[in-house]
């Protein structure tokens, strides 16, 4: 399987005032193509460190990324917004819809720049189906519950086709019923299509990384442990989720 993230030592520091903080200590790991990947640690650990660069919102202090082979890390701020609108799409746990322009309307916003309108307008109304909510298309945020604003958060992620959805706490503010819906679609979105969709998200929360394959611990800025599920523990959520997990390998 071919590597779609590939870091090496990867570190971060801020400096604040004559203090260094080390949010991210060195970190090594790859994703392949169409994995389904959970990110977990207590706050302050540096997942959200780690998702900006990722995600190409922020460069690292030392050691290398390769997003889809292409060295990013040294980019400049400009050739890192030209491959996140590429190769990126954002999904956020408070959403981060604009109040004033309906659903269809947000979706739209991330291919204002690439395109022609009839054609930006069809793709948007194909991602909202997508998500459930193609009899939703003309409400406003406020006139959608928690769980349809998620989903139209994730049609904008979804609509300029990228390689990799990074997702930061998605369910934080769902009831787990909800959350349990969202996680079943971004577990459809991973697994359709050619080669699958990459999917990276974070959490606090066991159940939401029971519906991933693999999930990279973090603490202190450290990846510290890795579980890794076959895919029938991962058809087998649900049992997972009251059972000691039946990890397949362990990396200390
Ligand atoms: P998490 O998302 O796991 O809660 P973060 O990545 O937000 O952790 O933060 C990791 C560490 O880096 C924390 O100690 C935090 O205070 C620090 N940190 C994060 N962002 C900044 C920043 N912009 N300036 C200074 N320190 C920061
Ligand atoms: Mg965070």
């Amino acid at each position: 399987m071919s590597a779609v993230i590939e870091t090496y030592d990867l570190s971060r520091e801020y400096q604040m005032g004559d203090q260094i903080v080390h949010a991210l200590r060195g970190v090594s790991f790859q994703v392949a193509l169409g994995e389904f990947v959970a990110l977990m640690g207590p706050s302050g650990s540096g997942k959200s460190t780690l998702m900006h660069l990722l995600g190409c919102l922020d460069s690292p202090s030392n050691g290398r990324y390769l997003l889809a082979s292409e060295d990013v890390g040294q980019f400049s701020q400009r050739q890192r917004a030209t491959i996140r609108n590429e190769q990126i799409g954002f999904v956020f746990q408070t959403f981060n819809l604009l109040p004033r322009l309906t659903a269809l309307a947000n979706v739209m916003l991330p291919l204002q720049y690439g395109g022609r309108q009839p054609e930006v307008r069809q793709r948007a109304e194909a991602a909202l189906a997508r998500v459930g909510l193609a009899d939703r298309m003309q409400h406003r945020p406020t006139e959608l519950s928690g769980g349809q604003r998620q989903r139209v958060a994730i049609a904008r992620a979804l609509v300029a086709d990228p390689a990799i959805i990074l997702a930061d706490e998605p369910t934080g503010n769902l009831d787990s019923q909800t959350g349990a819906d969202i996680m079943q679609l971004l577990g459809e979105l991973n697994s359709e299509g050619g080669n699958g969709r990459t999917i990276i998200l974070v959490t606090h929360d066991p159940q939401v990384a029971s519906h991933t394959q693999r999930i990279l611990h973090l603490h202190d800025g450290e990846i510290v442990r890795e579980e890794r599920f076959t895919t029938e523990d991962t058809e087998n959520a649900e049992g997972r989720k009251n059972s000691v997990p039946s990890v397949r390998s362990v990396v200390q």
